[in-house]
């Protein structure tokens, strides 16, 4: 969800945020599991005893009515007809999730800082290494990250971005249900996907949205909603699941290697 807040508090619907918290607590149970001994310890120490990474990694979405500027820190806006990302032109001032994870991440571990901005940037930094897994949170198609993109998923009216943030996942299956699996298939690749960097990651994301998320779109006129059923649940339910169990592994990599 980015600029739509006020629209949809006048409509009376609930607005979204990057993956819903089904989502981000999948990506941080994986990557709980993939923490090493000293990662837990330092994790215990900066969140203290009442709260764990999984109770915190929707936290960003929680605050970010409150801090407006944090906004823009949860996506970054590759235009879609455009094959890679540029910093100068898609995160401006740093105001982007691939620049924010990176800051957020030194702060987490700067012994200057205090330890309320330690503790929060570590919660950022959980938050958004999940959000940049939705392949709309690395796009933009002057839709606001598909926000503009009327769609109707079977018979549920909705937008193209909060079908990809919790639409589609919701169909696939409860939490509980749906972890066992996907840790066992992180696990199994995490060698392989755990490699890269943050734009890397972002530049997947990109290429996910372009060919699955507006790619596999039914070609209607601009302005109609687009109807979306079985065939594009087909293509998107295995891009979802591979980027939430890449985003687990990619997390437990960031965090192991910043909390020695
Ligand atoms: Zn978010």
């Amino acid at each position: 969800m980015r600029k739509l807040l006020a629209a949809a508090l006048v409509c009376g619907v609930l607005p979204a945020y990057g993956w819903g918290p089904e989502g981000h607590n999948l990506v941080t149970r994986i990557a709980v599991a993939e923490l090493t001994p000293a990662a837990q310890a330092k994790v215990r120490e900066i969140l203290g005893p009442d709260q764990t990474l999984v109770s915190i990694s929707s936290w960003a979405d929680q605050v970010r009515r409150q801090r407006a500027n944090t906004g823009p820190w949860h996506y970054i806006d590759i235009p879609i007809d455009q094959p890679h990302m540029d910093m100068a032109r898609d995160c401006p001032k740093d105001d982007c999730v691939v620049a924010q994870i990176a800051i957020q991440r030194a702060l987490m571990v700067n012994p200057s800082a205090t330890a309320e901005q330690r503790k929060e940037a570590l919660m950022f930094v959980v938050h958004f290494v999940g959000d940049m897994h939705q392949p709309l949170h690395c796009s933009d198609n002057k839709d606001k990250g598909g926000n503009d993109v009327h769609v109707v998923l079977f018979d549920r009216p909705g937008n193209l971005h909060s079908t990809w943030d919790s639409g589609l996942l919701s169909r696939m299956g409860k939490e509980d249900d749906l972890f066992p699996a996907m840790l066992k298939e992180a696990q199994k690749r995490r060698k392989k996907w755990s490699k890269g960097s943050v734009a890397d990651w972002a530049e997947e994301s990109h290429k996910a949205a372009q060919k699955t998320v507006y790619g596999k779109l039914p070609p209607e006129p601009k302005g109609t909603p687009e109807p979306l059923g079985a065939a594009y649940e087909a293509a998107a339910d295995p891009v979802i699941r591979v980027q939430i169990e890449k985003a687990g592994d990619r997390l437990a990599r960031v965090l192991n290697d910043t909390l020695k």
